[in-house]
């Protein structure tokens, strides 16, 4: 099928959308401007498709400034500039066992039986001893290794007594010694801006002595629940009414993904008050918002969006959970500063899909890697693992699905299974998994036993 029939295929849908006398027409709005305007994309995409649509996007985006921070606060921050090596890694040729300094040619036959000329301790002056042919010095892990030698036995093939040392096993020529400098070289660089610091990457950071580093400032979220029958958690609700949960659970995973979340308050199905908070919304780097995304005649979010200037790259994706996931942008207006060329031209946004899994689910699948971006590393990509499916799993076949599931087994013995659930609603199903199975849309029924891909959480 073409794009344009696939266009087309998609308004019809859009058509059979309930609507409300004048809103259908401002609501179809954006998506045929982008049927007309971008025949190679249809706003209904596959996961792979809005997935790229998505990393396309996101390598456009810049973090929105720098700070200094201490280094132990700096973990799971985004570096912004370069770590360089203050000396050579290591600065001494380092001796990676303990045992004894040897020239390496005094043990072409064996045993060989050595002087013993000293021990050098981890932290020794390097170069207060010389080793000479027929000699060994007994030296420490992480000690100097004495000018003259070029290896070192470990102590296990060796016997020591009094003066001598003998040594049962050869060693080939720099064994047990790595030489100064051959990690880094003094002024090399360690780290590159865009690193996220991991420990690793903070180990580091502290072996060249940094106690502060220069790191991007956290991209500002808004998060923007909508729905009337959504209350806060200090209000007790209706019999009708729900907790908004959507809120709570996308800060946890703003902040998880180098984020700060900025929680608005709920938002009516009623266009005015929506429009208030949307704007208010996009003054941060990113805007997320819940609910209002589906086919009932109360979503208007993007109503409002576009009435607000918004472009829409796709307006759902065929996938379960989260199939009408919204994507797009709207312009900035001037006066956003302009004293730095890193303020962007855009907020982008997202509308999530209500329903508590779909919102969780579809902010990993496509909100991380824009977040990612504004945070100033470069996105990751998905990973998925393999496992083996426990339990048979049947499903209708067009969308790729997402489901959670339980990932256990012993070591590289990894099995998964669904977690029985009643639909992308149940929050408390989902506590119980552990990951997500993946279920390509072509799958009807997939026998235990087979290899299946696993998102993890
Ligand atoms: P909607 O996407 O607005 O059609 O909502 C889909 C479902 O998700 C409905 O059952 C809503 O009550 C529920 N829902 C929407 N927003 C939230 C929220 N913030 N917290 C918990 N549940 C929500
Ligand atoms: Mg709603």
């Amino acid at each position: 099928m073409g794009a344009f029939q696939k266009a087309k295929g998609a308004l019809r849908h859009l058509e059979k959308r309930p609507s409300g006398q004048s809103l259908s027409k401002i609501r179809s709005f954006p998506r045929i401007i982008f049927c007309m305007s971008s025949e190679a994309t249809s706003p209904i995409l596959t996961f792979e498709q809005a997935r790229h649509v998505v990393e396309q996007h996101a390598a456009g985006l810049r973090a929105s400034g720098k700070e200094f921070v201490e280094l132990p606060e700096a973990a799971a921050r985004v570096l912004a500039e370069p770590v360089v090596a203050d000396r050579n890694f290591p600065p001494f040729p380092r001796a990676m066992r303990d045992g004894y300094a040897v020239c390496s040619s005094d043990l072409a036959r064996l045993p060989a039986k050595l002087k013993l000329v000293g021990e050098i301790k981890a932290g020794a002056q390097s170069s207060t001893l010389q080793l000479h042919r027929g000699q060994a010095a007994a030296i420490m892990t992480g000690a100097p290794a004495p000018l003259g030698a070029d290896a070192v036995v470990m102590v296990e093939y060796t016997a020591a007594q009094g003066e001598i040392v003998e040594i049962t096993k050869g060693v080939s020529a720099g064994e047990n010694i790595v030489p100064a400098g051959a990690e880094a070289r003094r002024g090399s660089q360690l780290l590159s801006p865009g690193t996220r610091l991991d420990h690793a990457a903070i180990a580091v950071a502290a072996s060249a002595g940094r106690t502060h580093l220069q790191v991007y400032a956290k991209p500002r979220v808004a998060v923007l629940a909508t729905g009337d029958e959504i209350v806060e958690l200090h209000v007790p609700p209706g019999p009708t009414q729900i907790r908004n949960s959507n809120s709570y659970s996308l800060a946890a995973q703003v902040r998880a993904a180098g984020g700060e979340p900025i929680i608005l308050p709920i938002a009516p199905d009623e266009p005015n008050r929506l429009r208030e908070l949307i704007s208010e919304g996009l003054e941060a780097d990113l805007l997320l918002l819940t609910g209002g995304v589906s086919m009932g005649k109360h979503d208007l979010v993007e109503q409002v969006l576009a009435e607000l200037g918004a472009e829409f790259f796709f307006t759902g994706a065929l996938i379960q959970p989260g199939r009408p996931i919204v994507f797009g942008r709207v312009p900035r207006s001037a006066d956003t500063g302009g004293e730095s060329t890193a303020i962007p031209h855009y907020t982008y946004f997202f509308g999530l899909p209500g329903n508590p899994v779909s919102t969780m689910v579809t902010f990993e699948l496509f909100v991380r890697p824009v977040l990612e971006a504004l945070s100033g590393m470069t996105p990751r990509k998905l990973v998925f693992l393999y496992a083996k499916l426990k339990t048979e799993v049947r499903t209708k076949t067009g969308l790729k699905r997402f489901l959670p599931a339980v990932l256990s087994g012993e070591f590289e013995q990894a099995e998964v299974e669904l977690v029985p659930w009643q639909g992308s609603g149940d929050i408390a199903a989902t506590t119980r998994a552990n990951c997500y199975l993946v279920i390509p849309p072509h799958r009807e029924r997939i026998p235990p036993g087979e290899w299946v891909a696993v998102l993890m959480r």
